[in-house]
This record gives C-alpha cells, structure tokens and sequence, in this order.
C-alpha cells in the first residue's frame, strides 16, 4: 500500500484531533497520533488503533519528540474553560513550551506545521463579526488567561519561526466547534445542554444567556483544516475556521430542549468572569483561499451529537 504522507496529530485522542487522524488514516496517510491523555482519551481513536497506517504514542509535548514527518498538525492543548483552569500553568505551558518543541521539530525535519489557535485571541472583542486582522481585547491577568495567552504567544511563536527560520506554517483560528465525541463533562455549553436535555435536568444558563456563539460542527472544521494544510506555502494565515451562524446561548439552550423534546427547564447561574458577550467569525479569507465555508447547519449538526450522546448515555448506565 502506498502511503500518501507521513503525518503527526499533536493532541490526536481529543475531540477534534479523533476526527483529525480518522480522516486522515481513510486517505492514506502515515498518522502518528501524540497525546497525553489528559482530556482525550484512547477511546475516541479505539478504532483507528491496529490499522497498519496509525500509531498512537503516549507523550506530553511539553518534552521535546523527535519523528521523521512531513507534516504536522498541532492540537494538544485542553480546550474547555473547566480542564485548561484545572492546572493553568500547565496550560500555559502546553500551548508554549508544546509550539517551541513542535516548531523545533517541524524546523529539523522540514515539515509544514499547522497550529490549532482559537477564536479567544480576540478576548470578548470590541469588533464583530471578528475578522483576522483585529487584534483582540484580552484580559492578560483573568482566569482565562492562561489558554488565551498561551494561544497568543504561540501565534507568535509561528511568525517568528516563519520570520527567522522559514518554515513552512499555517494558523487556524478556530470558533466554537461541536460534535461527536465532546468529553461529556468538560463543561462546553454545546455538550453540557444535551447531556442535560437528556437526563431531563436542569439547563444551566449561564448570566442572561444573551451572550452569542457561532457553533462549527466538527466535519465542517476538519475539512477547513485538511484545505488549510494544502495551501500554497505563501498562505499562513491567520485563518478563521468557524460557522458564522450566530445565536444566544437561551437560544441553543431551547432549541436542544426542542429537538429532544425533553422535559428540562432553564437555570440561571452566575456569569463566570470574562465570559466574551458576542463571538462570530468573518470566514471572508477562509472563503477566498481555501474556497471554504461550513455547509453543515445547526440543526443537522446537532441532529448527530444528540445522537452520539444519547447512545453514550445508555452505554454508561
Ligand atoms: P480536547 O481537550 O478534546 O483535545 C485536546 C487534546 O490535547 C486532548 O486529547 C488532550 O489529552 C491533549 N493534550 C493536552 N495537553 C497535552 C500535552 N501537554 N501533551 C500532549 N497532549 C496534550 O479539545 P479539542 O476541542 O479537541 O481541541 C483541540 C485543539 O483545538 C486545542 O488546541 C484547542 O485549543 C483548539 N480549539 C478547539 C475549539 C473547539 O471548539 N473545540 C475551539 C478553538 C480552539
Ligand atoms: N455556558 C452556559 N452554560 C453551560 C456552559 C456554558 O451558559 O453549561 C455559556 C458560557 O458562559 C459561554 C458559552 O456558553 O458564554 C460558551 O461556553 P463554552 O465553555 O462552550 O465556550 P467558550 O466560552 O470558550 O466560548
């Protein structure tokens, strides 16, 4: 069998690294998937594991790793406000000490490298929609800090990695993105209504639930990131990846209760601190150069997740 090209998944057992390495190994590359298990787990990539073009290695990117690849995607880092304010400093260094060493890798071996960034560079931003060259409005001293900063100083990282050593990179910033195989208890509002819809218990509102998100699903996301790494190597981005259908958290919360036609009310619960207000991308450069937009919507999305965590439901009981 021919083997398209050698390919390593940072953070490969998470949620969105899963999906990641499946599309991957069905298109014929040499996947190794790198993760810590520290949110993800060997679970979501149970299937992948015995196929002759898949490797999982247990590994924390905060300690340098050597692998001969041609090209490498970076998404270890954990991505919900409860797990990276778990251990913040942990964080902090997952995102920085993980880019220096996945960039010094990337620099020895000459691989084109990609960085999972987020759509919190731009803090609770005082532009909206959010397109790439607005600079953010972060608070470099809150709770949320260690991810957003981390984040930051990793984009930088990337420049100056391309500036002073050439390499070849790409950064994505990536919006609220949802699906099968959300860690259930991470506390991210799209995971956290079903699962409660569900079980027919409290949805937990937070604040007013005026705020906004734009919610990608998962499949939506990863095609963004697969047409990202095949860009001309003049194309770096930054590059927003995210669905710009905007909605109110009260609102995703009714529509979950609709859809799964539960009997849960709505709980109102203290707004954590610096909660953005409003967050929706400007896709316009993802549209021009990777000739990419979400095509999956809301509703559709969510059609598949409710499913995903109705069947883990029953599985864990
Ligand atoms: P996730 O928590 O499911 O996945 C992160 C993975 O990284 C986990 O498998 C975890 O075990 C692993 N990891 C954490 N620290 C590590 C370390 N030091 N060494 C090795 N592995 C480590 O989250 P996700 O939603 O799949 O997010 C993946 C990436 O995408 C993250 O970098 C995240 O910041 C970024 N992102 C995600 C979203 C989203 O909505 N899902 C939005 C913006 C950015
Ligand atoms: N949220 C909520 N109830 C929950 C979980 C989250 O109201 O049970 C809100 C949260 O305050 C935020 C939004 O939903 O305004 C998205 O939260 P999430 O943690 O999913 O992502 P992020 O804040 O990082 O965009």
């Amino acid at each position: 069998m021919h083997l398209q090209k050698r390919v390593l998944v940072t953070g490969g057992s998470g949620f969105l690294g899963s999906h990641l390495c499946e599309r991957l190994v069905a298109a014929n590359h040499d996947v190794i998937c790198v993760d810590n298990c520290f949110t993800g787990s060997k679970q979501n990539i149970l299937h992948l594991i015995g196929k002759s073009n898949f490797e999982f290695l247990r590994h924390d990117v905060t300690f340098p790793l050597y692998a001969e690849v041609d090209e490498i995607y970076n998404l270890a880092c954990p991505a919900s406000p409860i797990h990276y304010q778990f251990d913040p400093v942990q964080t902090t260094k997952t995102s920085v000490h993980g880019a220096i060493n996945m960039l010094g890798l990337a620099k020895r071996v000459k691989a084109k490298i990609m960085q999972a960034s987020t759509s919190e560079v731009y803090g609770d931003p005082a532009v909206h929609p959010q397109p790439e060259s607005y600079w953010g409005n972060v608070n470099p001293i809150g709770s949320r800090s260690c991810y957003d900063e981390g984040k930051r100083c990793a984009e930088t990282l990337f420049f100056d990695y391309r500036r002073q050593h050439k390499l070849r990179i790409k950064v994505a910033r990536i919006f609220n993105t949802y699906g099968p195989r959300m860690h259930p208890n991470d506390g991210r509002v799209v995971s956290n209504f079903i699962v409660q819809a569900l079980k027919n218990e409290p949805i937990t509102v937070y604040g007013e639930g005026l705020q906004t998100r734009s919610f990608c699903y998962v499949d939506d996301l990863v095609e963004g990131f697969i047409r990202l790494m095949g860009t001309k190597d003049e194309f770096t981005g930054p590059v927003n990846l995210g669905n710009p259908g905007e909605f109110t958290i009260l609102e995703l919360a009714e529509l979950v209760i609709e859809m799964i036609g539960s009997k849960s009310k709505i709980d109102h619960l203290p707004l954590p601190s610096d909660d953005p207000r409003q967050r929706k991308p400007d896709i316009a450069l993802a549209k021009k150069e990777l000739g990419w937009e979400p095509a999956i919507k809301l509703r559709e999305g969510l059609v598949k997740t409710i499913a995903y965590f109705d069947e883990f439901l029953k599985r864990s009981n």
